[in-house]
């Protein structure tokens, strides 16, 4: 079945009382049973829940996997897999990526004494200066956040395969409609469907899929045992989200591809950072391992100041400015002073994120009127 068929019928099944075609929200804390121990496979439900299982099956089916695994929001998500590791273990991690995934990293699990060594990866061998005897994963993001390269997912893999490593990549960016992580080798995929999966700006929601029995396993585990369960409604939201992915994302990358090429052109921009150029440092990497190139990108002004960047970060009227991507309606953000700012500023600044890039998230309006909207705001 191709990803279009996948979208709409994985995991959904007409409810069996009713038959009603879309999975109904399960609003229910417990199930009864007929005698102890009879029941009907739903015995509480923070372990299990009809409208998460559907969800569950569709997010395995369509990153061609074979178990999904769902959570509150995708740093709940993040927290599962880190919390397959132990006290010792180590981590080799893309230093270009979403704020909070280096907090909780930093900020959390340093302190249970798991240790994270952030690098660039754009050359997936400079991984393997960074291997000891306790590095048990890679996890990478790709295309990075807020700069847009390119990591060679097969490379990381086959480094992860080398050395008996997990491989775990967060698919946020690029959505199961552009890459499948583990089609090039990856163990785990993390989602935050609260991006583009959702894709309606209205959930906050978090997946992990995987393709190992074991893996599954102990991620079930983890998700019933810490408990960062989401609610029906919210994998409701989710599934219905899912059913427009592939038509959302064709008008994301279409924009995208528009939006990226007017900036490049525009007299008062400096640099645009997004895959889909040809001379973009890991064009060929993207085009080998991704279908197209989202809606994502981040660009600087010729005026290098904050001052300016802020005028046109308040400057737009259609781009609204906010946190977060991946839905609908076009947003404006600053990684600097907003998904970014939980990051040290030497730190991003040793890698490119400086103060006055901005962030787009381009929706699927009508791409002429985000180019006047742009525009307007550019030039001031
Ligand atoms: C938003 C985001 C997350 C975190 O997801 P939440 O749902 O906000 O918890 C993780 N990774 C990336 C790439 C993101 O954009």
């Amino acid at each position: 079945m191709k990803l279009g068929t996948k979208l709409i019928h994985a995991g959904v099944e007409p409810d069996p009382s009713t038959g009603a075609i879309m999975t109904p929200i399960y609003q229910t804390s417990t199930y009864v049973q007929s005698a102890p121990g009879q029941h009907k496979g739903y015995e509480y439900a923070r372990t299990q829940n009809p409208t998460r299982d559907a969800l569950q099956n569709a997010l395995a089916a369509i990153e061609n996997g074979t178990h999904g695994i769902c959570f509150g929001s995708g740093l709940a998500a993040t927290d599962a897999v880190i919390k397959l590791l132990e006290p010792g273990d180590e981590v080799i991690v893309s230093n270009d990526l979403y704020g909070g995934t280096y907090r909780i990293f930093t900020k959390i699990f340093e302190r249970y004494g798991i240790k994270f060594h952030f690098i660039g990866m754009q050359d997936a061998q400079q991984i393997r200066q960074h291997l000891n005897g306790q590095t048990k994963m890679i996890w990478i993001e790709t295309p990075t956040n807020p700069l847009m390269n390119i990591i060679d997912v097969a490379a990381c893999a086959q480094i992860a395969q080398e050395h008996n490593l997990l491989l775990s990549v967060d698919n946020t960016f690029a959505s199961p409609y552009l890459q499948n992580p583990l089609d090039l080798g990856a163990h785990i995929v993390v989602h935050s469907a609260t991006k583009y999966l959702g894709g309606h700006s209205d959930v906050v929601h978090g997946a992990v899929i995987v393709k190992d029995e074991a893996l599954a396993k102990q991620l079930y585990f983890i998700q019933n045992s810490c408990g960062a369960v989401p609610g029906p409604q919210d994998c409701f939201l989710v599934l219905r989200g899912l059913k427009t992915l592939h038509v959302r994302m064709q008008r994301h990358c279409d924009n995208g591809a528009i939006v990226a090429r007017f900036l490049r052109e525009h007299s008062k921009v400096a640099k645009v950072y997004w895959a889909g150029f040809e001379d973009h440092p890991n064009h060929d990497i993207a085009k080998k391992q991704m279908r197209g190139f989202s809606g994502m990108m981040s660009f600087t002004l010729k005026n290098d100041s904050m001052d300016a960047a802020l005028k046109v970060l308040s400057g737009t009227r259609l781009f609204s400015l906010a946190e977060s991507l991946g839905g609908v309606e076009s947003l404006i953000g600053h990684p600097a002073s907003m998904t970014h700012a939980s990051i040290p500023r030497e730190d991003r600044l040793s890698y490119g994120l400086t103060d006055s890039l901005i962030r787009l998230s381009v929706g699927i309006e009508d791409a002429d009127d985000l180019l006047a909207d742009l525009d307007s705001a550019i030039t001031g």
